[in-house]
């Protein structure tokens, strides 16, 4: 058994409702989850066994025991540039807002980041990836930044190395003033990658590699990054396929689809996702089932962006992994994953009705979709004997929720319930639906403090 600090040393959820997402798809309706250490060791129906020794029985009667979220897509520094550009496009968006971003350094980036996983954790995400790409040349350790608010919060973290090296100059969106030069983008990466990526089972950090779109990144980059990632044995991130601007983006220079022009450049593959894929005809649902490759999924922020819908349930019925993300809370001020998983029943259904998305395939999605997208479907996404202990405890008896029938409809379909306990590597982050690992109202100002600096920098405040 690993040790790890701050875990309890045995914890049984005891008389909650179980949706364990293993293989059978086995839900207990009155069953319990034992946790040794930072390991689940049993599930099952019934009452739990009473005579272990040391351990926290939790009273979990009218609860709903899951697996942690995962979040496959996300920008956390965009904590605190919320609530600008609210009725544009992306690329409108973007354009407001790069220069705000470029003036991040790695104070702004480490308060933004420790608000934004706090908040997902209080919708139940035990583990995140991060996709940043902005790094100013005097911001300081940007990446370094992140990480350590993802351990200070708790969250199992999947930070990806984001670049960009196509500026307004070049023919690219974003300003020169916030790209880098591809020589240091490689190097940065690989320092990444060296620094922090851990391939144990068990890893609370691992690092991808992710340029970050066709219209911010050249050509030879995606190449070379694609290279680097498959000598280092990481996964590879990017966006792609999220507005029809960028398909016209693509056709004008590349002469092409989006996922025609990366797959040219490596970019597409069983160890590839891809944020968004939204406009994807049939022919690129088919590119991107056959080379499996992976799909974050992020409805709220397509919407917020009015971008469009994604396929899910065609690329789901093609056999595509698909998870589920918030996006960067810039383009989802909501920021919680639970809400996507809602989002994503209701969007797959206004677009091909009442059939086209259950509510526990959503719930599937954001969880053993989530692990299968970061390849960690061993380890993640589901509560079983041997998996790590990352578990959701939703109270369901509540005035919101106490009457509703099914009690994962409760959960997808019924407002974002109480979080009553989450267990991240065995270790409790969120009790009685409160971050325990902060304080959260320190948090709070600390994270207007950084806006306001941020805002003012820009000269938006
Ligand atoms: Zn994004």
């Amino acid at each position: 058994m690993t040790a790890v600090p701050g875990a309890e040393t045995t914890t049984v959820l005891d008389g909650c409702t179980v949706v364990t997402m293993d293989g059978r798809r086995n839900e207990y309706p009155r069953g319990h989850v034992v946790i040794e250490g930072n390991r689940i060791t049993a599930v099952g129906e019934g009452a739990a066994p009473r005579d272990l020794p040391d351990a926290r029985y939790v009273d979990a009667a009218g609860c709903l025991a899951t697996p942690g979220l995962v979040n496959t897509h996300h920008h956390l520094y965009q904590w605190v540039t919320r609530g600008l550009a609210v009725d544009d496009t992306l690329f409108g968006w973007l354009t407001t807002l790069y220069p705000v971003w470029g003036g991040m350094d790695a104070d702004i980036v480490r308060t933004a980041a420790t608000g934004s996983l706090a908040w997902l954790a209080r919708s139940g995400c035990t583990t995140t990836t991060d996709h940043h790409y902005v790094f100013p040349h005097d911001g300081g350790d940007l990446f370094a930044a992140e990480i350590e608010a993802a351990t200070r919060v708790g969250l199992r973290f999947h930070p990806c190395r984001g670049s960009m090296d196509l500026g307004q100059s070049k023919g690219g969106l974003p300003p020169d003033n916030v790209v880098e030069e591809r020589d240091e983008i490689l190097a940065a990466t690989q320092e990444a990658i060296d620094r922090y990526h851990d391939p144990a089972p068990d890893a609370m950090v691992r690092v991808a590699v992710a340029p970050c779109s066709p219209f911010s990144v050249t050509p030879e980059l995606l190449s070379e990054t694609a290279e680097l990632s498959r000598r280092n044995g990481v996964l590879m991130h990017t966006h792609l396929a999220e507005t029809l601007d960028e398909e016209d983006f693509c056709r004008e220079r590349f002469g092409c689809s989006p996922v025609e022009y990366v797959q040219g450049l490596g970019w597409l593959g069983p160890d590839v996702w891809l944020a968004h894929a939204v406009h994807l005809d049939d022919s690129a649902v088919q590119t991107v089932a056959r080379t499996g490759t992976g799909v974050a999924h992020c409805p709220s922020s397509n919407a917020r962006l009015g971008a469009g819908i994604c396929r899910a349930r065609d690329l789901r019925d093609a056999g595509v992994r698909v998870g589920l993300g918030v996006d960067g809370a810039a383009s989802n001020e909501a920021s919680s994953l639970l809400e996507e998983v809602r989002h994503a029943v209701l969007f797959a259904r206004a677009r091909g009705g009442p059939q086209a998305l259950t509510v526990r395939d959503a719930l599937e999605m954001a969880t053993l979709g989530g692990a299968q997208v970061l390849g960690r479907e061993a380890e993640i996404g589901s509560l079983e004997p041997g998996k790590l202990a990352d578990v959701a405890l939703w109270r369901l008896d509540d005035l919101g929720h106490v009457d509703v029938v099914d009690p994962v409809a409760a959960l997808v379909l019924g407002a974002p319930p109480p979080l009553d306990l989450l267990l991240v590597n065995g270790r409790t982050v969120v009790e009685r639906n409160h971050v325990v690992t902060i304080e959260e109202s320190v948090l709070a100002r600390e994270v207007a403090s950084a806006s306001t600096t941020l805002l003012t920098r820009a000269g938006v405040k």
